[in-house]
């Protein structure tokens, strides 16, 4: 028997294939996507404007979503965190952050990963593989059931995106889909350590999403000791790849994320470094109080050394933000997902 797939994986364009070899007309494909990213019917039973027959075909064809929510924690500022156990065990998680305008939805695009940031709850998992297309999109179907509620995307939750480009890359022609979810890309923003190759084939792909980019350091020797991969692609490299493909084609500034870490990246020396190492028409800055991670050594840095250091990049004309991070008492904050939750307590 042929094993089945989730129909997530789909763009339209095939499954209109598909539908065809199914002997009907192209059209049921828009009825079908419709059904699942507007009406949000998961059981293909419940699509009452498709043959009863058809139904029965699709249904021993494709399923929708891959897996269900195993674990729901909601912090007191209102952010919740969902973790998925994957069909061959590895848990993933989600985070839904709540606020009067846009919501924020914080997704995960590997199960682990192999960047190994020093900081990070997540590298000390390590990388168990990259999420399938299917996996990405039943994340964000999961943790926004309310289609009413406008919604901003982040590729920020576990692992490196652009080590999973492939999947990323289409999930995001299903997230801005008009038959898909239907989204601006404007709304979506994918968060890289900076594979510089996978950059430039996202520039010239043309998908327009906000870029960040997780810098944390103003030199190599520092940026080497807290993120391994900046060997491989170090910050000169890095800049001149933003500067050749991404600061020439997009009228949006690249964020560049800071993590403050104590006596480690947060002196005025380097707030100097970094005001040579940036431009500013093209950038801006968030500056990110580390997150508690167990087993790092790491603190955060103070607020006034952080404040310090915002004045030196403002006063030299960067746009700069301190973040607050959200969820962290329950683990759902920058650099903190490691699906401890699943480990600890009772699935639901
Ligand atoms: N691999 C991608 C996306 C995941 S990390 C990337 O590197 O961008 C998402 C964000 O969380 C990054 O900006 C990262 O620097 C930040 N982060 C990781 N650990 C953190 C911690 N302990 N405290 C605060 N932010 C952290």
């Amino acid at each position: 028997m042929k094993l089945k797939q989730s129909i997530l994986n789909l763009t339209l364009n095939e499954l209109q294939q598909w539908v065809a070899t199914a002997g009907e007309p192209a059209f049921r494909a828009t009825q079908i996507f419709d059904w699942i990213y507007d009406k949000r019917m998961y059981d293909f039973d419940g699509m009452t404007n498709l043959s009863i027959g058809f139904r029965k075909k699709l249904a021993s064809a494709f399923h929708v979503l891959d897996f269900s929510v195993s674990n729901r924690q909601e912090s007191v500022d209102g952010s919740v965190k969902y973790a998925f156990r994957l069909q061959d065990d590895g848990i993933i998680e989600t985070v839904h952050m709540p606020s009067d305008n846009y919501d924020t939805l914080c997704i995960s695009s590997q199960s682990g990963c192999a960047l190994g940031c020093r900081f990070c709850a997540t590298a000390q998992l390590g990388i168990h593989r990259n999420l399938t297309v299917s996996e990405i999109i039943s994340q964000v179907l999961h943790s926004h059931s309310d289609v009413n509620r406008r919604c901003n995307l982040v590729f920020m939750g576990m692992g490196e995106p652009l080590l999973n480009s492939e999947n990323v890359f289409r999930s995001i022609d299903i997230m801005t889909g008009k038959w898909g979810l239907g989204w601006s890309s404007r709304r979506i923003t994918l968060s890289t350590c900076g594979i510089v190759p996978e950059i430039e084939r996202l520039v010239e792909k043309g998908l327009d999403v906000n870029l960040a980019i997780s810098l944390n350091a103003a030199d190599d020797k520092t940026r080497n000791r807290l993120m391994p991969i900046n060997r491989k692609y170090p910050l000169k490299l890095l800049m001149q790849c933003l500067s050749d493909y991404v600061f020439k084609t997009r009228k949006t500034r690249v964020t560049f994320e800071y993590i403050m870490i104590k006596n480690i990246n947060d002196s005025d020396e380097t707030a100097k470094k970094l005001t040579k190492l940036l431009n500013k028409t093209h950038s801006k800055i968030n500056l990110i109080p580390l997150n508690p991670v167990k087993a790092t050594r790491y603190n955060p840095s103070d607020s006034e050394r952080i404040l310090a250091f915002q004045k030196i990049l403002s006063d030299a004309g960067f746009l700069v933000r301190i973040r607050q991070s959200r969820g962290s008492d329950i683990l759902a904050a920058c650099g903190q997902l490691a699906g401890d939750s699943l480990n600890k307590s009772e699935e639901i």
